[in-house]
Formats: C-alpha cells, sequence, structure tokens
C-alpha cells in the first residue's frame, strides 16, 4: 500500500523545549509493510515516510504504537497520523481521499494488532526519485526545440507557455490538460481556435496575442471557457469583428485587443459586468456600441482610433422598415441560439448572421432596424481614459439600434433613459 502526497512531519517534543522548527510539507511517499528481511508472519509492520530528501525513508512501528489518527478531513485529502515513539505527528495532505481512506483503515487495524491482508502490504523499498518529486504545475516553452514531440506535457500543469514555436494550430495534447488555468500561446503563427477546449474547464487566463487570427470564433464564447476566462489577450492579431457572443465570457474582467482591425466592438459588450479593463488601441474603431455605457471601468483605453464627433445631439439615422424573411429567420436562430457552422450556410448567410446587432431591448435585429447616434462622455464610463488628450475632451460617439416600432417609441419618449 503505497500512496503519493504531501507530508509534514511534525515534532511534539520541540514546543517543549521552546523550539519551533519551520514547518514545511514536502511530496513524499507514505507506505505501509513490512520489512523485506523479516517476511515471516510475525514481522513487524512498519510505516514508512520517503521524501525526495530522504528516500530511504523515516520508519514508524505501527502495532500499539499510533496514539490518534485524526481523519475528519480525510475527504479533502488531508489526515494527521500520531506516533506514540517517536512523538511525531505525520501530517499528510493533498492526498487522493480514497486512497489516504484505505491506508488509514490499514493502520488502524494493524495499530491494533489485526492481521492484514498480504497483498495490500508494501515491501518498505525506497520510494524512486519520480514517486517522490513535486507534481509540475508550470511550463515555458520559448524555442522550437524544446517542444515536447516524443514525451507529454504533464497532466498537473496549471500554467503552460508555448512562444516563438510557429505553432498554426493547438496541439489536442494542451486540450487535454485538465487542470490549465492560465495559457499563453502568444508569439505563433495560430490563424484559428478550436471549436471546442477539451478537458479543460476552469481556464482563467488565455493570451493569443501576436499570432494570425482573423477572427474570435463564437465556439470560444459558448465553450467550457465562457464561465470560468478572467482574461483574455487577442491583441496584435488581424481581426475584424468580435462576435455579439461575447458577451457569454460572463467572467471576463481584462480585455486586451489592441492592434486588430476591429471597426466595431460588440453592442452586447455592455452584458460583461464584471470587465474592468478594456484595451482597444490601434484599430479602426470609428463609432463605439451604446451598450459600452453600461460598463464601470477601471481604465479603457481607446488611443489611435479614428473616433470623431459629428454632432453633440441623439439622433435616429434611419427609419424602420418591415423584416424581410431572411431577416425573421436570422433574428431567431440567434435569439434561439440555433449552432451553424461556416459548412452549414452559404458564406452569404454565415456573414448576414454575423452582422447581428443587438437592441436594448435584447432582441438582435439585422438590417430591418433604426440606427441611432448620440454622444457620451467616458469618464462616466471609465476612471482612467486614455485617448486622444490633446483635444481635452473625452466625448466619443456611440451608435444603437431600435429593432421595433416599440422599442422606437419607448426611445423616443425617453432618449436618454438606456444611458442612465
Ligand atoms: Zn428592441
Amino acid at each position: 500500500m503505497r500512496l503519493t502526497c504531501d507530508v509534514e512531519l511534525v515534532n511534539r517534543l520541540l514546543p517543549s523545549f521552546n523550539l519551533k522548527k519551520a514547518s514545511r510539507s514536502c511530496r513524499a511517499q507514505v507506505s505501509l509493510g513490512k520489512k523485506p528481511a523479516s517476511s515471516s508472519k510475525d514481522g513487524a509492520l512498519f510505516l514508512m515516510v520517503c521524501t525526495a530528501k530522504d528516500r530511504n525513508g523515516v520508519k514508524f512501528l505501527v502495532k500499539g504504537n499510533i496514539e490518534q489518527i485524526f481523519g475528519k478531513f480525510v475527504s479533502d485529502g488531508k489526515a494527521t497520523i500520531r506516533i506514540r515513539d517517536p512523538q511525531q505527528d505525520v501530517c499528510i495532505s493533498k492526498a487522493d481521499p480514497l486512497q489516504l481512506k484505505n491506508i488509514l483503515n490499514l493502520i488502524h487495524q494493524a495499530s491494533q494488532g489485526k492481521d492484514l491482508d498480504r497483498t495490500a502490504l508494501s515491501a518498505l523499498t525506497p520510494a524512486s526519485a519520480r514517486q517522490v518529486e513535486k507534481p509540475k504545475t508550470k511550463m515555458t516553452i520559448l524555442t522550437r526545440k524544446d517542444y515536447p514531440l516524443t514525451t507529454t506535457f504533464p497532466s498537473s500543469l496549471e500554467s503552460l507557455q508555448v512562444s516563438q514555436c510557429s505553432m498554426k494550430r493547438i496541439d489536442q495534447r494542451i486540450l487535454q490538460l485538465s487542470k490549465l488555468k492560465i495559457l499563453n500561446l502568444s508569439h505563433n503563427s495560430l490563424q484559428s481556435l478550436p471549436e471546442s477546449y477539451g478537458r479543460i474547464y476552469s481556464l482563467y487566463e488565455l493570451y493569443v496575442n501576436n499570432n494570425q487570427l482573423t477572427k474570435l470564433p463564437i465556439s470560444l464564447c459558448r465553450s467550457s471557457l465562457s464561465t470560468s476566462l478572467v482574461v483574455l489577450d487577442i491583441s496584435e492579431n488581424q481581426i475584424t469583428t468580435l462576435p455579439l457572443e461575447l458577451c457569454e465570457l460572463k467572467q471576463l474582467v481584462t480585455l486586451k485587443a489592441d492592434k486588430n482591425d476591429l471597426k466595431s466592438l460588440p453592442a452586447t459588450i455592455g452584458k460583461l459586468i464584471h470587465l474592468k479593463s478594456v484595451s482597444v488601441a490601434h484599430n479602426k474603431l470609428a463609432i463605439l456600441p451604446a451598450g459600452l455605457t453600461r460598463l464601470q471601468l477601471d481604465h479603457l483605453d481607446l488611443y489611435c482610433n479614428p473616433l470623431e464627433l459629428q454632432q453633440t445631439e441623439s439622433v435616429i439615422m434611419s427609419q424602420l422598415t418591415f423584416p424581410t424573411l431572411v431577416e425573421c429567420c436570422a433574428r431567431s436562430i440567434k435569439k434561439y441560439r440555433v449552432p451553424y457552422t461556416d459548412e452549414d450556410l452559404f458564406p452569404q448567410l454565415c456573414q448576414y448572421l454575423d452582422s447581428a446587432r443587438h437592441c436594448w431591448c435584447g432582441n438582435y435585429c439585422f438590417q430591418c432596424c433604426a440606427r441611432y447616434i448620440a454622444t457620451v462622455d467616458l469618464r462616466r464610463v471609465s476612471a482612467t481614459v486614455t485617448a486622444w488628450d490633446n483635444v481635452g475632451t473625452k466625448l466619443v460617439p456611440v451608435e444603437a439600434f431600435l429593432c421595433s416600432q416599440n422599442c422606437l417609441t419607448k426611445f423616443q419618449n425617453n432618449s436618454v433613459a438606456y444611458w442612465k
């Protein structure tokens, strides 16, 4: 019976001598067994703790020598075994709960002198270096020759950076790293992002800046990352539009999309209530979505965008018309989140669907909608704004769309209601 876990050995006598040892737990292997020499039936059982420093291990007699087992947090992988002689506590953490339960059970039985099933016991051989090494949680690969081709990525990885490796698409093996929290694939040649993110469920930070992406796929916004992603960096790509589905990345706090070809921001950006920092410098934004004004940002970077203020009053630029059949279908596809890919539809229809607008009532609309333009002071949106400071004003034009006569009437009755 062997258990890989973190162990801290605490000498209970030290405090009574007024000594305090800096406690530190380290990766270890705990096993229960008999010494090879005493293979006879009456051989004494020992609990052995092997660490990287001491691979031969410390052995504690079990029979009649276990004062107490503290197993209240066994389901969290934690327990403490109190040894009578020497007066030490074996504090176990980060263990597999099921295995820990098993070994504690065996120790309990053995301490009371009961016979154990011989198959469950270990021969108390020293642990190998691999068995006691700390699981690798961070990996940085900055050259192509360091990229693992024949070996695998350690499944314990929480942070992975692969840069300057001319990667064209994300390696499927990376998508199987279920513990990954930070993934940095910047400075590669990625042309697309995957449709699904495999076993990655709790990614906080995704960096795909300095690649060759031309769009941010809807699938990313609807993937397993949608409930976990906090930082998204897509700077220095060739992205022209961000999908309205961006709003499904509900936990997003930081969005960096500098140096792209963005002509607009999604109208739904106002739904990202946790958003604190938006950076879209060096793009082609001439107008901002009205939804942006619903945010309370700490920082907004709009440097080097052709934002031009035409007038300061709110105006309705176009009148409502009857929606066409195509528009009705497209509105339903967006509203009911009907999945589609580039293979299902003609390219024109995909482009049409990508051009969706978002009315402030929550519905989607396309060509048959009224467009209005207003002016907003960015100081109401963000604590700090980086823009064209030489003009000394933070007024920018914003646009929004109204999907129906009903919405238009409401807007005409109180045109500032939305801005509040
Ligand atoms: Zn509407």
